[in-house]
């Protein structure tokens, strides 16, 4: 059957991001367009710290307390060594000394280790709100991009910079603070050495840009094998998530198939080993060149206080604290080197982490919108589908037309790919080839969100959050329409074993964040589902897809049937795999091998010889005996 089309059929039509975003190249074209340089990603880092006057001050105040400790040290020993060689040293006037030496390091300690503690989780919170923004890119991105590995071994290179305090981001964060300290100790002993000579302090700086032109062209190495490390570390994190997860310790048990999970691990320490083995190597290969640099230094502050005394230069009080400030600023430079270093390095995966938090991920586009208010009609016209990536066709050339208000019911066996369908009609995947109209609409012209607002879809795995019963409903936490709740609940058949609760509809549900959360069946889970979807205004057609597989036949049909007279002239398609669950549709679909096999009402396709009649029978002797079971 053939429906009008839209006069604005080609206005623009929504991306495919799914397909688009397959192929490699394209991929980082589209995520990493930009080349973000070190200051790029330093002034998108510090854009909401440097609003924050506290954390300014924090970090000056930090940087001087902490930057004049290593100056003290060689001050002390200067003014100890030289009241010990006067012949009138006092026991008072050392002890003097030594007493501000040591309240002036107490103060500066103090200061420094407070300010560092209490900032520490300042940053750790600005990490939380880049995962936060990130979970929301993963929440919203076009369904097809979640399922495709290669674009998430590249995109969950954010997991590297996110989930830890000691690197990338927040590593960064507390890195660069701890570095205004070492950057005020280099300047002070740096000036205190040029004031001897400038050799010292310039072989310093010449140790710095060594040091890190050699750690960045090992960081730039490793960074441009990170998808092959993410890859590995997203597939243990999976293989580990599974292994400890109890939903499959059932099957890990009776099926002893925690060898199996070994093995499986063996492929990716492998790949981890071959990795880190070729990093080791190019450390190894360029570590002599930083060792070098180093000794360089110590050569020429040898040779500079060397030639002091040899000169009567220096007095020996001073050439102790010159000696003891040298070893001090080789260590404060080696420091800052390696903070640069690793600022370098860390900033390569934030700049990645930046890329994905801001790359448009869901496929905009199209301009068109569905007319009317009431029910929908859905006409797939000649679509086939492969998923992305994937060569094996799921749909094959078919053509389906649900007028606005009927009961359609989509049956097959498992796999003749009912779900995809579904898929496709709720904009979650567009098709490979055809078109999918809505109202006569090209749904591809219309924009997704549009789309995914006229479906109440009840999916098969359903997992309710860690949020209150009411919550969960509503999908939402604000201006929740209690009552609705409630109304939703009773029809959904759940309102019985929720009205029991202590707490109702404000139960809160799991026990992932409460201790006291409510755990409900699977088959109470899919009744909270309908729930939700009853719940949800401005909802066109309703699609139920298998919710009710953890049920048994005789209740599945049940619901099915109080779900039609609560539906009110709402289109609606209603899929199983258990034939009598939907005989009381307007019409049944039967898909086999990705095509339409029979259509029509559930007499009209028993009378037929065919796959549908085959399929009844062979089913119809479960029923009997539950029925008998269920009456006995
Ligand atoms: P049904 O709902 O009828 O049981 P599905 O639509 O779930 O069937 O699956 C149809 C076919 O598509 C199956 O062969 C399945 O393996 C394949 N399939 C489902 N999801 C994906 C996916 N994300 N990527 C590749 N193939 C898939």
């Amino acid at each position: 059957m053939q429906t009008q089309t839209s006069p604005k059929q080609n206005i623009g039509y929504r991306r495919n991001l799914a397909v688009e975003l397959l192929d490699k190249d394209k991929r980082k074209q589209y995520l990493h367009a930009k080349k973000h340089g070190l200051p790029d990603i330093l002034k998108y880092m510090y854009r909401p710290v440097l609003k924050d006057c506290k954390v300014v001050a924090a970090s000056i105040v930090y940087a001087l307390a902490a930057g004049v400790l290593p100056l003290l040290s060689v001050f002390i020993v200067e003014i100890l060594v030289r009241l010990l060689m006067q012949n009138d040293a006092s026991p008072e006037r050392l002890i003097t000394a030594a007493g501000i030496y040591a309240a002036a390091f107490f103060l500066c300690t103090a200061i420094s280790a407070q300010l560092k503690n209490r900032f520490y989780s300042y940053f750790m919170r600005l990490r939380i709100l880049f995962m936060n923004r990130i979970m929301e890119q993963y929440m919203t991105m076009d369904y097809g991009l979640f399922e495709n590995p290669s674009f998430l071994d590249d995109a969950s290179i954010w997991q590297r910079c996110l989930y830890n305090n000691a690197n990338g981001l927040e590593g960064t964060y507390h890195r660069i603070f701890e570095m205004g300290g070492t950057l005020v100790s280099a300047v002070l002993l740096g000036g205190l050495l040029i004031l001897v000579s400038p050799w010292i302090a310039l072989s310093g700086i010449l140790f710095v840009i060594v040091f890190y032109l050699v750690q960045k062209n090992i960081a730039v190495y490793k960074h441009e094998r990170r998808e092959e490390l993410q890859r590995a570390a997203r597939r243990s994190q999976w293989l580990s998530g599974e292994a400890s997860d109890f939903r499959y310790g059932k099957d890990m048990r009776l099926f002893k198939m925690a060898g199996r999970f070994e093995q499986a691990f063996h492929p990716l320490i492998r790949a981890y080993e071959k990795l880190y083995k070729a990093f080791t190597r190019r450390e190894l290969q360029l570590s002599f060149i930083e060792s070098a640099a180093l000794i360089l230094i110590d050569i020429v502050s040898f040779l500079v206080l060397a030639s002091k005394v040899h000169a009567n230069a220096v007095s020996i009080a001073e050439f102790v604290m010159l000696l003891t400030a040298v070893t001090v600023f080789t260590q404060t430079i080696q420091l800052f080197a390696q903070g640069l270093a690793f600022i370098k390095s860390e900033t390569m995966y934030v700049g990645d982490t930046i890329d994905i938090m801001e790359a448009d991920l869901v496929s905009t586009g199209g301009e068109n919108h569905v007319p009317g208010s009431g029910p929908v009609s859905i006409e797939l016209r000649d679509v086939s589908f492969h998923y992305p990536g994937s060569d094996t066709i799921v749909l094959e050339h078919l053509n389906l037309y649900i007028p606005a208000g009927e009961k359609c019911a989509l049956v097959g066996v498992n796999g003749a790919g009912k779900t995809t369908l579904v898929k496709l009609i709720t904009g979650l995947y567009q098709p490979t080839e055809g078109q999918v109209l809505i109202n006569g609409v090209d749904a591809a012209t219309i924009p997704q969100e549009e789309i995914f607002s006229l479906f109440g879809v009840v999916f098969q795995e359903v997992q309710p959050l860690a949020l209150t019963i009411a919550e969960n409903v509503a999908a939402s936490d604000t201006g929740i329409d209690r009552d609705r709740v409630i109304e939703c609940l009773k029809q959904a058949g759940l309102w019985e074993k929720v009205s029991k609760l202590p707490k109702g509809i404000d139960s809160p549900m799991l026990k992932v964040i409460q201790d006291d959360g409510v755990v409900l069946s699977g088959g109470e889970n899919q009744k909270l589902s309908i729930a939700r979807a009853l719940y949800r205004e401005g909802t066109r057609m309703m699609i139920m897809d298998e919710p009710t597989a953890a049920l048994d036949a005789l209740a599945e049909e049940k619901i099915y049937r109080e779900f039609d007279e609560i539906l009110s002239g709402k289109t609606a398609l209603f899929i199983s795999h258990r034939l009598a669950s939907t005989r009381f549709c307007d019409r049944i679909v039967l898909l086999d091998g990705g095509r339409i096999v029979q259509q029509g009402t559930h007499e009209e396709l028993l009378k037929e010889d065919g796959l549908y009649q085959k399929m009844f029978t062979a089913q119809s002797k479960y029923y009997r005996s539950e029925e008998g079971e269920a009456t006995a």
